[in-house]
């Protein structure tokens, strides 16, 4: 079956899969959604036999139809290899009466590894099936991880450059260190003065500035995006919770067919998206839990139909899931329109225009899949200080939002299923905060002190992607404002 791709806000015009992966966002603004969500045909007990990457060519090649075996076989291969320092990929850990879905065994240590692994190689070989002559150029808004994945995913791919804008004051220390130490001669990094939707909507605006597209393509650039709003970082999300549930099933924890429920910590709403995809196409999830940080936006639209990200924008410990414009919703708002992208703009141009919109009660009862709650900053640390305790299972700040409303879930509804939690970000990207937690004595420590001696009282392994940061020299420091972002990519560039 071919699958297509249409955009949320379009008049049903449909591209190809590559074709969609190469425009990230589409021409009118819109985000690109599957035509149909494709099933997942073959039978539990196979996929439980299947490694990572061959279960990722299963559920991959059914959403991206028009590249060959072959292509699809080449790019999985290239993204989920020795970078990951566990054969598994994403293990399965059980710890204090859950499942953590461990998804920071990549480069940079953070969940974005795992699409952001293979979205160079789907880029590329996407640009050479539709004949793309221009030299393709990433531009990213990053909270903090998607901008370092996207860099060490796309350092020195052959045709290709990515300038990546972070908010200076907004991100982990460990994470700028991370970013501004990125080597590779395609590679730009900018920190700006405002937060990472000020970021975000910026670059936004450059995707959809046809000015500069011409401009950027006589100087033989073209843009594309590696944000989660790309449906090339959407479709390897899928994989992972499918591999959770052949886990489980292989271990014996559940039946096959048993339903579970999967909680992810959320910010711009893609990695739950993901696992709502994975429902929809067959597999035994009940409830999605998405938990959300003091930037509760979503937990309130769960709540009242009222998408309203006029407030204050608060700075938290889980700095990857401050966001107040979750971007991926839209692409189901657009199925909670019954597919109406007439609807579907008119809502997305009130959030642009008032900062709000509300749904109707009909799209609100089918909201039923989800439930939101959120973790307040000192339950957040008193999660990771519990669990490390009772378990000896170190956690990350983001996880931790994730492990407490759940707790607020199973206290809230007594529902005792299996739950995978999705575990985004190794303890050691946000080590202050995580040591922090489990006893303020730390306080005092300096970062790579504090590497180390989480390394002691947790028995885990540094992990390679912090030692190589430890004495690596600062390659990029440029911060401008938000405003000016523009310039700074003509400038990179070289265009005037
Ligand atoms: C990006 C990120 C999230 C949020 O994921 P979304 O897909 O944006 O909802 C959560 N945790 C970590 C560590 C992240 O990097």
């Amino acid at each position: 079956m071919e699958i297509y791709y249409r955009s949320t806000r379009g008049h049903g015009e449909q591209v190809t899969a590559s074709q969609a992966i190469l425009q990230g966002l589409s021409a009118d603004g819109g985000l690109f959604v599957p035509t149909e969500i494709p099933k997942l045909d073959t039978d539990m007990k196979t996929l439980s036999e299947m490694t990572y990457q061959e279960l990722a060519y299963e559920v991959m090649s059914k959403f991206l139809t028009d590249f060959t075996e072959e292509e699809l076989k080449s790019c999985i291969e290239k993204a989920y290899d020795s970078k990951f320092d566990v054969v598994e990929i994403a293990p399965l850990v059980e710890a204090d009466g859950a499942y953590y879905l461990e998804l920071f065994h990549g480069a940079t240590i953070a969940f974005k590894d795992m699409a952001l692994s293979i979205l160079p190689h789907l880029l590329t070989t996407a640009a050479k099936k539709n004949h793309v002559k221009n030299e393709i150029v990433i531009l990213t808004a990053t909270s903090g991880d998607t901008g370092k994945a996207a860099m060490a995913g796309f350092a020195d791919v052959p045709g290709t450059k990515i300038i990546v804008f972070y908010p200076k004051y907004g991100v982990s220390p460990i994470q700028e260190k991370q970013m501004v130490t990125q080597k590779g001669n395609n590679t730009y990094v900018v920190g700006i003065t405002g937060n990472f939707d000020d970021a975000q909507t910026a670059v936004k605006k450059m995707f959809n500035d046809k000015e500069l597209e011409k401009e950027l393509d006589e100087a033989g650039f073209q843009f594309s995006s590696a944000n989660s709003i790309n449906i090339g970082r959407l479709v390897p999300q899928i994989v992972y919770y499918v591999y959770a549930y052949a886990t489980l099933v292989k271990r014996g924890v559940v039946k096959d067919g048993e339903a579970i429920n999967v909680d992810v910590p959320t910010g711009n709403f893609g990695n739950i998206l993901a696992a709502f995809y994975a429902k929809q196409m067959g597999l035994p999830i009940a409830k999605l839990i998405c938990a959300s940080n003091e930037n509760k936006v979503l937990y309130d639209f769960f709540h009242t139909g009222t998408y309203d990200r006029n407030r204050e924008f608060i700075l938290t410990s889980s700095p990857s899931m401050d966001i107040l414009i979750s971007s991926n919703l839209e692409r189901l708002i657009y199925r909670l329109t019954g597919h109406d992208a007439d609807c579907c703009s008119e809502l997305m141009k009130s959030l642009s225009a008032n900062g709000s919109y509300e749904i109707t009660p009909q799209m609100k009862e089918e909201l039923a899949d989800f439930y939101g709650n959120f973790a307040s900053e000192q339950e957040t640390a008193e999660t990771i200080g519990q669990v490390f305790k009772n378990a000896n299972y170190m956690m990350d700040t983001h996880t931790a939002v994730a492990a407490t409303v759940y707790r607020k879930y199973k206290e809230e509804t007594g529902d005792d299923k299996v739950t995978v939690i999705a575990s985004t970000a190794s303890p050691y990207k946000f080590t202050r905060s995580v040591m922090n937690a489990v006893d303020s004595k730390y306080d005092a420590m300096g970062d790579f002190e504090l590497v180390d001696e989480l390394s002691r009282i947790s028995g885990v392994k540094v992990p390679r992607a912090i030692e190589e940061i430890r004495t690596a020299p600062v390659l990029h420091d440029t911060v401008v404002d938000a405003c000016d972002m523009p310039a700074a990519v003509k400038k990179i560039l070289g265009v005037n």
